[in-house]
């Protein structure tokens, strides 16, 4: 055991074609608890020959294997049993998410349960995948088919590991594809404990893989892997156009979620109270490890002074904690890495705007990746606080005049992935809600997602959605079928 790893350090392998394997360098990398800094895992450490290995199990599960002539009906089957085996285990797999992601464990107790209910919703639209009877102008059927698009690559990020993998995997499965799962290196936990109900509810071998692995060397090869048929990300935005790029050669179909610096907005008629809690909530939920984190916070000046006060009042009773306590309503960041980049940008905050409250490391805790939730004020949209994504808990608040000039601010970025409005003028919520380039708008709320409703970005954020039939849709090829009925020749020559 490498040094200062403590006995009860869980050693996983990875699964690939039904079975438990090691990875073929016998390689392996530690997983943290960002609360303690102690190793709690180790994980196979896949290169390409295990991405060659896993790649071969999913092509052949999905060109001759059991799944390609499984019903709808089963393969609907199979996720509700799966969503029951999660259920039936959701103690065990909220512990384990939240030890590792450092989260709050009452976050992840709704993230287990969104997981369950993700494979259900997905069971369910199994049995509804409908093609199309096309008018064409001729004596003849023109019918639209909707066929799995082959195998899925899906690489997933940390900051809601199983929650992310449910979103791809439950889609791609209803629609008949096979996969291969590479969690994030920081977070691979929940997905190896989950695998190992694949075979007992009903999953052929081969149909999902799970490798770990680093992104350079077990990543990339997944997305230049010539038998992958589609792949899906989460991610960061730098990983995203890289992986756009790597896919190039292949062709491949590509979905990316990417990255924000959603602007939240508040109008002057806003509820007060209602507004102050949206605004933190929006910011500081799972650390500020959320792709959609309202992170760019504008206010209209007639409230501003009184906004600032009051949100840098609360922010003071958020309590920090570690994860496994009920009462935290904010753990640690992710790791030592994401931890060093957010308390940059405390530092870098400090000189480009003025700090409310935070800008350091929660000092009452002689270990663990804990920072204050970080409020800077008078922040201007041109200042890197406010254009760049920071992912951790940094609130950046931008004082603005009118609707006219809250519009022009939300939409000068790079990114378009989630926006709120708060106001309690519908005229004027709805103006402002079609003028914002986002895939995701909420009005007097900030955050929720339900697996019925799409998921996904407007510009930098990413192309596709996610979630509801718009998610199965991006597993799924359409074919047009032309079926002549002139028995006749042509009689063209
Ligand atoms: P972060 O920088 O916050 O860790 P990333 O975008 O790097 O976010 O990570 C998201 C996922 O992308 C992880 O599973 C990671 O291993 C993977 N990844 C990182 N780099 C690459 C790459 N070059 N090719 C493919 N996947 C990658
Ligand atoms: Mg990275």
């Amino acid at each position: 055991m490498p040094g200062g790893v403590k006995a009860d350090v869980r050693t996983y392998q990875m699964y690939v074609n039904g079975e438990w394997v090691d990875s073929k360098s016998n390689k392996t990398f530690p997983v943290y608890d960002p609360a303690t800094e102690e190793v709690i895992a180790q994980v196979p450490e896949a290169n390409a020959d295990d991405v060659n290995r896993a790649v071969a199990a999913a092509r052949a599960a999905f060109d001759n294997g059991p799944w390609a002539s499984t019903t709808a009906q089963e393969r609907g089957r199979v996720l509700f049993r799966l969503a029951d085996k999660i259920r039936q285990n959701a103690g065990m797999l909220t512990e384990l998410e939240s030890r590792n992601t450092g989260k709050p464990i009452v976050e992840a107790e709704f993230d287990i349960a969104d997981v369950s209910t993700c494979f259900e919703y997905y069971g369910g639209l199994a049995t509804k995948i409908l093609g199309y009877v096309n008018p064409v102008p001729d004596n003849a059927v023109s019918l639209t088919l909707k066929e799995p698009i082959g195998v899925a690559g899906q690489i997933i990020p940390w900051n809601y590991p199983l929650l992310m993998a449910a979103w791809k995997l439950a889609p791609a499965l209803a629609a008949g594809c096979t996969c291969i799962l590479k969690p994030a290196e920081q977070t691979p936990i929940t997905a190896l404990e989950m695998a190992k109900w694949f075979a007992e509810v009903g999953l052929p071998p081969g149909v999902v893989n799970v490798i770990t692995g680093l992104g350079e060397s077990c990543g990339a090869p997944l997305v230049q892997h010539p038998d992958v048929n589609k792949i899906a990300f989460t991610g960061s935005a730098a990983v995203g156009k890289i992986i756009v790029k790597q896919a190039a050669d292949t062709v491949k179909r590509v979905t990316l979620e990417l990255g924000g610096k959603s602007p939240n907005i508040f109008f002057a008629d806003a509820d007060f109270e209602a507004a102050i809690d949206g605004a933190l909530f929006g910011v500081f939920i799972n650390q500020g490890e959320v792709c959609s984190a309202g992170s760019r916070i504008l206010v209209q000046k007639p409230i501003y002074k009184k906004f600032v006060d009051a949100m840098t009042e609360k922010a003071k009773k958020i309590k920090l904690g570690a994860p496994l306590d009920r009462d935290t309503k904010m753990g640690p960041l992710v790791s030592k890495d994401q931890y060093d980049r957010v308390r940059s940008y405390q530092e870098l905050g400090k000189k480009e705007a003025k700090l409310a409250i935070g800008g350091g490391r929660a000092d009452k805790f002689a270990k663990g990746y804990y920072l204050e939730p970080t409020i800077f004020y008078d922040v201007t949209n041109n200042d890197r606080i406010a254009r760049e994504e920071i992912f951790g808990p940094i609130a950046a608040v931008i004082p603005f005049e009118d609707e006219k000039d809250a519009l022009k601010i939300a939409n000068d970025s790079p990114y378009g992935l989630a926006a709120a409005v708060w106001t309690r003028d519908i005229f004027k919520a709805f103006r402002v809600v079609k003028s914002l380039r986002a895939g995701v708008v909420w009005v007097n709320h900030m955050q929720p997602t339900y697996v019925e409703a799409p998921w996904g970005g407007y510009k930098q954020s990413g192309f596709g959605r996610e979630l509801g039939p718009w998610g199965i849709e991006e597993y799924l090829e359409t074919k047009q079928v032309h079926i002549n009925l002139n028995e006749a020749p042509i009689g063209w020559y």
